[in-house]
């Protein structure tokens, strides 16, 4: 063992204990996949060297295949990983190995729960990669060199995955790194050729550079042991590159595994080869779970990019729209040059014909997806469905498309899951009806009660319910589907069109003329507080509603605009008042022009009430209230 020098002791960051914490305790049913995360990241430098190697053909220091070799030594009780790639310097060592770099890591470490079960799904999602050494070691030593450094400055890190890590700069003649685990005691049935073969073809054949065992031999009785041979266990082809039809799901599950470093299986993939103007394949997953930092602006996102084979970067987000963020997968083309960069990349005419043939897989995969396993795709929706609404503003060439792929909560649907699909909506529409109707609010519970329904209830029409904080945003970018316009039921003049028969359109216009008196007292005593008041049609049981101006922002906007400080222009509502209304009766027949003031404003308040807005002056809405309530008990 050559000397070390320049011996530290340093502590882990304190996200790495707790994770390392968490998964000793959470992954412990699984502890194979040590095996995988560690052959992941040796795949993953080995990429990196190749890469690097392009433009500084010197890091390959003469050659030696590209591989990975896995041994291990059962009276030692250890296990160890080697690659040839492009290894770590001592920083690189003190970086990666004792910190995350991921943004809203310690975020995410608060949302852990305590229950093991839990918190192995989250871990998963989160991916564990080195760390994950510390299930079955007690003791783990990297000895690392980067590709390109003098075999003087190579770096020997241990730790016991406690605290802190020890880190000393000693000699290492080969570039790459080793790992060396020191097994449990419990977890010594790893140190076996026969089980370390059988979790390298279950996890990792795809890798695609050979991974070697120590050939079985058995020394001849008397002889001393012969030298030892290697041989290679997995397929070592790009999974890619291969016919569909000769990959197995569970390949394919494995390969998701290696470059989303995720642990669940994928929802669902689509894996094409493109022939003719240009070339190249794609293999794209829906991951089964949202990950934790799918809001993260500064997330990396995008699919890892090859070029003839060649790995040339992770995260290429110019493949596909931000509303796809979430899609995981590999893109290997033909047509680009091996030294292409991310700002080449964002102005390639290229990558812009590649994006849109993507983004159309991807939204056929997501089509056929709802289609053929609608329970998956309910799983699907819950996890990225807000994220798919950002999709009509961003893609307009594809509006129609998404705009398929929605789903929604609905008046004929309980519980206010988001479910009803538009062709669903479309399918079960009264006859005549030629609108698709809609309801924004802040609360499922706030819209299912909303007087704005009334009508629709009656003659037993669909309306969509719209609660999520974008609803409101996205509806601005959808003007019809499959040539049926979108009506929001809380603005404008309610136009029911063919739903309303003859008769009622004549009963509507003569109530509406009889109550021109009333209307008249109104406007004056709402006075500025509306910009219209008029005979509804849409109310049963209230006796008001307040209704949007058809250019008008509504609550939901206006709610966001004010949260983020923006000035929101001024709008006033429509006051629309229900006839038949016992209440609006005794209005009507009230001879006191005070009390007909009072009682027009506490109807105006309790509308805006109904429809979840906030009182501009509550206390004069109290004083008026009280008021007529000492009156009635009088
Ligand atoms: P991730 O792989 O998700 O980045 P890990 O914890 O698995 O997270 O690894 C952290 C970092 O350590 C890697 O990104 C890489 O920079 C470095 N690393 C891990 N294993 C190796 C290896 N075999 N060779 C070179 N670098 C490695």
């Amino acid at each position: 063992m050559s000397v070390e020098t320049q011996k530290e002791t340093l502590g882990f960051q304190t996200e790495v204990k707790q994770l390392l914490h968490l998964m000793i305790h959470s992954l412990y049913s699984n502890k194979e996949i040590f095996l995988r995360e560690l052959i992941s990241n040796a795949s993953d430098a080995v990429d990196k060297l190749r890469f690097e190697a392009l433009s500084k053909p010197d890091l390959l220091e003469g050659g030696a295949e590209l591989k990975i070799r896995v041994s291990f030594d059962k009276d030692a009780k250890t296990v160890t990983l080697e690659d040839n790639g492009i290894g770590m310097s001592r920083e690189d060592a003190i970086t990666h190995l004792g910190t995350i770099a991921k943004s809203g890591t310690a975020d995410f470490m608060k949302n852990l729960s305590g229950d093991q079960k839990k918190d192995s799904h989250l871990i998963g999602q989160f991916g564990v990669g080195f760390y994950s050494a510390f299930i079955v070691a007690d003791k783990v030593e990297v000895f690392s060199r980067r590709a390109g450094l003098p075999a003087s400055e190579g770096v020997h890190w241990s730790s016991k995955g406690e605290g802190d890590f020890e880190i000393a700069t000693v000699d290492k003649a080969d570039r790459g790194t080793r790992i060396v685990l020191h097994l449990k005691s419990a977890e010594d049935e790893f140190a076996d050729g026969y089980r370390l073969r059988n979790i390298i073809k279950k996890y990792s054949d795809h890798i695609a550079l050979p991974i070697e065992l120590p050939k079985e031999q058995a020394a001849a009785e008397g002889e001393a042991a012969p030298e030892l041979e290697w041989e290679t266990v997995n397929r070592a082809s790009a999974l890619w590159t291969r016919p569909r039809t000769e990959v197995k799901d569970e390949e394919y599950q494995e390969f998701y595994k290696h470059i989303a470093h995720d642990f669940e299986n994928p929802l669902s993939w689509s894996h094409n080869k493109v022939e003719g103007k240009l070339e190249y394949s794609s293999l794209l997953y829906v991951p089964a779970r949202a990950p934790f930092d799918l809001y993260q602006r500064e997330a990396p996102r995008g699919l890892k990019l090859y070029v003839q084979r060649v790995f040339v970067m992770d995260q290429a987000e110019s493949f596909l729209p931000l509303y796809l963020r979430f899609i995981k997968g590999v893109v290997d083309s033909n047509d680009l040059s091996l030294n292409v960069s991310r700002e080449i990349l964002q102005k390639d005419p290229i990558i812009d014909s590649m994006k849109s043939a993507l983004t159309k897989r991807v939204l056929d995969m997501l089509e056929k997806l709802a289609k053929n396993e609608p329970d998956q795709y309910k799983g699907f929706w819950k996890n990225f469905g807000q994220v798919m609404k950002e999709g009509p503003a961003e893609d307009f060439a594809n509006k129609e498309k998404i705009a398929g792929l929605l789903r929604f909560a609905s008046t004929h649907e309980d519980g206010g899951e988001q479910v009803v699909a538009l062709t669903e909506y479309l399918a079960r529409a009264k006859e005549g009806q030629d609108k698709i109707y809609y309801l924004t609010g802040e609360t499922y519970a706030q819209v299912k009660n909303s007087p704005h329904l009334e009508v629709f209830r009656k003659k037993g029409i669909e309306v969509l319910l719209l609660t999520d904080r974008i609803d409101e945003w996205l509806m601005s970018y959808l003007s019809d589907f499959d040539g049926k316009g979108f009506v929001d039921v809380a603005r404008g003049d309610l136009d029911l069109g063919k739903l309303d028969s003859e008769e009622d359109k004549k009963a509507q216009e003569e109530v509406a003329k009889d109550k021109e008196g009333l209307i008249e007292r109104l406007k004056v005593a709402l006075g500025d507080a509306v910009s219209e008041v008029r005979v509804s049609h849409r109310l049963t049981d209230s006796p008001a509603i307040l209704a949007i101006g058809e250019q008008d922002l509504g609550l939901q906007m206006r709610q966001i605009l004010e949260a983020s400080g923006q000035k929101v222009p001024d709008s006033k509502p429509i006051f629309e008042f229900n006839p038949a209304h016992p209440l609006i009766a005794k209005l009507d027949a009230e001879q006191s022009e005070e009390r007909f003031g009072d009682l027009s404003h506490i109807l105006f308040d309790q509308a805006a009430l109904a429809a979840g807005d906030s009182l501009k002056d509550p206390a004069a809405y109290v004083r008026r209230l009280n008021k007529l309530l000492v009156e009635l008990s009088v």
